[in-house]
């Protein structure tokens, strides 16, 4: 029985990376690699990424950025933001990565483990701009600033940055988080520390609110060719992944693939467009481990049926489906179990 996969360009991959470059740059790009690269698979997607370039990856918790530093080299820049445990800094000294720090307590914690070490931390500096999920609030910073620069001036910290996230819902609150951004900047500026990497955006507002980038972008999704719910096509941009299912049966005018609810596949998906050899069809229903497709003319056994992604049979995006049920992009991918075999190719 011929199982669905879950087919990788790493050539489209390397492309979105560059269109992504070019249309944020002179800032560079983090790439976020978070979720398992977005459950494209961390260690091709490293390996595609330095070969397309990149030198700033940004990992969510430790233990991702270890493995991207096992995988890119001792070069790369990594940034992981997660708070974590003393056993977890430790590595992540050792390992030269960058930490993002949104408590001070997490701040006092990390320059104990730099003292302990005798290694100096790469610390960003995290201000809450209004999401209110984790970052230091705006009346808690000029003192936050103190402490990193006390710690700096004893050896045991590199103020490398500043950052924030923003919700990217509504140009409004962008404007008021970036506002606050810019005054922690100016904080951190009239301390006599000069950071290096200034980061706001992800990959919505990098693309399309120029004015809110800093010298860094944080980037997953685009990168991957996930564009944003509702939100327009993206040139030079084109879906990573292709999910394909095999024709396993056809009756009358219904074809039965290999792909059902135990994959991953929403059930709620029944009714939205798949791409055949013979066009775009309905997908009638989905089951535990098959699915029904409505037919095509000369439809047989072993054709293969594209879900979503760049595939002979047109182009159709994780994004498009995730609309159908509410949801992001992200999840239709994040969701398949391993029961779908990834496949690399160029
Ligand atoms: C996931 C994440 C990003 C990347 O977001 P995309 O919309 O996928 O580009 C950037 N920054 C933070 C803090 C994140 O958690």
């Amino acid at each position: 029985m011929s199982r669905p996969e879950v087919r990788l360009s790493s050539s489209i991959f390397r492309a979105n990376i560059q269109a992504v470059r070019d249309r944020v740059a002179p800032s560079a790009l983090m790439l976020v690699v978070k979720d398992d690269a977005y459950a494209h698979g961390l260690s091709w997607a490293v390996d595609a990424a330095i070969e397309a370039g990149v030198e700033w990856f940004g990992s969510y918790d430790i233990r991702t950025g270890l493995s991207v530093r096992r995988l890119a080299g001792g070069d790369a820049r990594i940034f992981a933001w997660a708070t974590s445990t003393e056993t977890e800094i430790d590595d992540a000294l050792m390992q030269r990565l960058d930490l993002g720090v949104g408590t001070i307590e997490y701040l006092g914690r990390i320059i104990a483990r730099a003292e302990a070490l005798g290694a100096a931390a790469r610390v960003h500096l995290k201000i809450d701009t209004g999401l209110h999920r984790n970052g230091i609030l705006p009346e808690d910073w000029a003192s936050a600033v103190r402490q990193a620069r006390r710690a700096e001036q004893a050896g045991l910290l590199e103020l490398e940055g500043v950052w924030s996230h923003i919700a990217e819902a509504s140009d409004e609150d962008d404007d008021i988080a970036h506002a606050a951004f810019r005054d922690a900047v100016r904080i951190v500026g009239e301390s006599g520390a000069v950071p290096g990497a200034l980061h706001l955006t992800a990959s919505a507002a990098s693309w399309w609110r120029p004015e809110l980038r800093g010298t860094v972008s944080r980037i997953g999704a685009f990168c991957y060719g996930i564009r944003s719910a509702d939100g327009p096509e993206l040139e030079g941009v084109h879906p990573a992944a292709s999910l394909v299912a095999t024709v396993s049966a056809v009756e009358d005018d219904r074809v039965t693939i290999e792909l059902g609810s135990f994959d991953g596949l929403p059930s709620t998906l029944s009714g939205s467009l798949v791409g055949t050899p013979d066009g775009p069809r309905t997908l009638v229903s989905v089951g535990p481990t098959s699915s029904i497709v409505e037919g095509w003319p000369g439809a047989e056994v072993g054709a293969e049926v594209v879900v979503f992604g760049a595939g002979a049979h047109g182009e159709k995006s994780a994004t498009t489906l995730a609309e159908r049920i509410d949801t992001v992009g992200e999840e239709i991918l994040t969701r398949l179990t391993p029961r779908v075999r990834r496949v690399v190719a160029d």
